[in-house]
């Protein structure tokens, strides 16, 4: 006998949980299948930190989000705001003005009640104290607009929203890959997929696609982003290899967005090829802003203080790549070293030490080192040192009068020992996909919903272009797997 369900959910991440708890609200028979076995299930989203971008207007609005927040913790921090205008303009400025403007709306409108709503079916959050503010002076200021993030980072709330999916009834089948949508000229009537090594077909009211971008297929990568692109490592799951995308278009969606284009950052050189689960986001390298990029021809190639880090990390993946042999030294003094994040102090780095600025580029292998050697005195002579140093602001601490300058927090190397690592392109997820209309329906290429098909997270495309306000990743699938599963649900109540 052929199952049927009210509603399936490609993918088990956030956003397909999102959408799978939002659609049980209205619904009885909610299955998820997710392609993954079910100890590396939950897609990019377990390999996250659980940085969630929201916008809010003071501690009360985080209380919505953190109603845990003690006494203490607010009287030694200042969370600052971040307003919906802030977010509206960070998404516009770093995607040079091309992000969906209705979509974009709704992701920064929708992202405080959907935190809200999420945290009232159980999932707990806490500020992140860790990696996005400074202690100055005993009293924590958060900088760079991102405060929130899920308890035990993306593990945790992989494994909490799948926890909650349970207890509310949501069946989830593992080792589940679907491989096309069932349609008639209706629309979309279910999924054939493949479970535990057996092809079926069951079907539904309504399909939710929720089974992220096509990162971790080198031969899209190469199709869609250009030649060399096979040569990034990926930075999470292998099984984003964009099913979801394919078997949508394969029934007339239309795309939409940056294809060219993926989110992209400094990753371990020597990382494997894809993600590890064990050693998580840690093969990122985000300190850049503290120190100096060296490439093989001992060259500075970009502006390392152009702007906060959350604001640069996920477009400098690209600059990197396109350097000779795909990798660059980032290079600190010892007087950084204390704000070096914890990823510079796992074993799986390739750090080289030299007492001596001499030294260290001694040991600087494929690269050019009297021209690094004279590209760092070049620019320690071109730091603007009367400037004070402060990481909370943008500091204008700056170079001049160099090919390429550094805008902010430019410290001279001249303090022992001096330290590099080494770091290549780790792609994290690729930007162009499926377009939506605001209900989160896929929408077919002659302009009209594809009735009894949604789309929410990593694979809807139009939301960011060329770049990434950091944290904002989660926050989208979320809203919009909410809005995917409430819409699915709607229709498929109404069916
Ligand atoms: C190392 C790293 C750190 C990151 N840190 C952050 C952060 O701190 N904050 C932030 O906002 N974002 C972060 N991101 C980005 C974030 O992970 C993604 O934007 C977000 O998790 C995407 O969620 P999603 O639900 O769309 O996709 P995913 O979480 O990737 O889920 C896709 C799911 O689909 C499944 N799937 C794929 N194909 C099929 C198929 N054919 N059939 C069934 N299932 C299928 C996959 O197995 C997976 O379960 C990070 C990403 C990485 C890699």
């Amino acid at each position: 006998m052929a199952e049927s369900f009210d509603v399936i959910v490609v993918g088990a991440g956030n956003a397909a949980f999102c959408a799978a708890l939002a659609a049980r609200e209205k619904v009885q028979k909610v299955l998820v299948l997710e392609r993954a076995p079910e100890e590396e299930s939950g897609g990019n989203s377990r390999f996250t930190a659980g940085l969630m971008r929201v916008a809010y207007d003071g501690v009360d609005d985080l209380k919505k989000v953190i109603p845990d927040l003690s006494a203490e913790e607010i009287a030694r921090t200042d969370f600052g705001t971040y307003s919906a205008d802030q977010f509206l303009d960070d998404m516009a400025r770093v995607t040079e003005f091309r992000c969906d403007p209705d979509l974009t709306e709704i992701l920064v409108r929708r992202s405080l009640p959907t935190l809200a709503w999420m945290r009232s079916k159980g999932q707990r959050f806490t500020a992140a104290w860790g990696r996005q503010a400074f202690n100055i002076g005993g009293r924590f200021k958060f900088w760079g607009g991102l405060t929130v993030e899920a308890v035990g980072g993306g593990p945790g709330l992989v494994d909490s929203l799948t926890g909650i999916a349970r207890k509310n009834g949501i069946e989830v089948r593992y080792r589940a890959r679907a491989l096309e949508l069932l349609t008639d000229d209706s629309g979309v009537l279910g999924v054939r997929v493949k479970y535990r090594g057996k092809t079926q077909e069951l079907w539904a009211k309504a399909v939710v696609l929720a089974a992220g971008g096509f990162q971790a297929d080198p031969e899209q990568r190469v199709r869609y982003l250009g030649p060399g692109w096979e040569l990034a490592k990926v930075r999470g799951t292998r099984f984003n290899t964009g099913d979801g995308i394919r078997m949508a278009l394969a029934v007339g969606a239309a795309a939409a967005g940056n294809w060219s284009g993926c989110h992209a950052v400094a990753w371990e050189r020597n990382a494997p090829e894809f993600g590890d689960l064990a050693v998580g986001d840690q093969f990122q390298k985000h300190s850049y802003p503290w120190g100096v990029y060296l490439n093989a021809e001992g060259r500075r190639f970009v502006d390392e203080g152009a702007d906060f880090r959350n604001y640069t990390y996920a477009k400098y993946g690209r600059v990197i790549l396109a350097q000779p042999g795909q990798f660059a030294w980032q290079v600190f003094d010892a007087k950084v070293k204390a704000q070096l994040r914890d990823e510079y102090r796992i074993k799986q780095v390739t750090r080289r030490v030299g007492n001596t600025l001499e030294e260290l580029v001694s040991k600087l292998e494929d690269t050019n080192q009297e021209q690094a050697l004279n590209e760092i005195r070049e620019y320690n002579a071109a730091v603007q040192t009367d400037i004070p140093f402060n990481p909370n602001v943008k500091d204008g601490r700056c170079t001049r009068n160099l090919r390429i300058n550094k805008s902010n927090w430019a410290n001279t190397l001249d303090t022992p020992p001096f330290e590099a690592y080494a770091v290549t392109c780790g792609v994290t997820f690729t930007f162009g996909g499926l377009r939506i209309n605001p209900e989160a329906q896929v929408m077919s290429s002659d302009g009209e919903p594809i009735r009894g098909l949604y789309a929410a997270g990593e694979l809807v495309g139009g939301i960011f272009w060329f770049n990434y306000p950091g944290g904002t990743g989660l926050t989208n699938g979320a809203v919009f797997g909410k809005i995917a599963g409430m819409s699915a649900s709607a229709s498929a109540a109404a069916a």
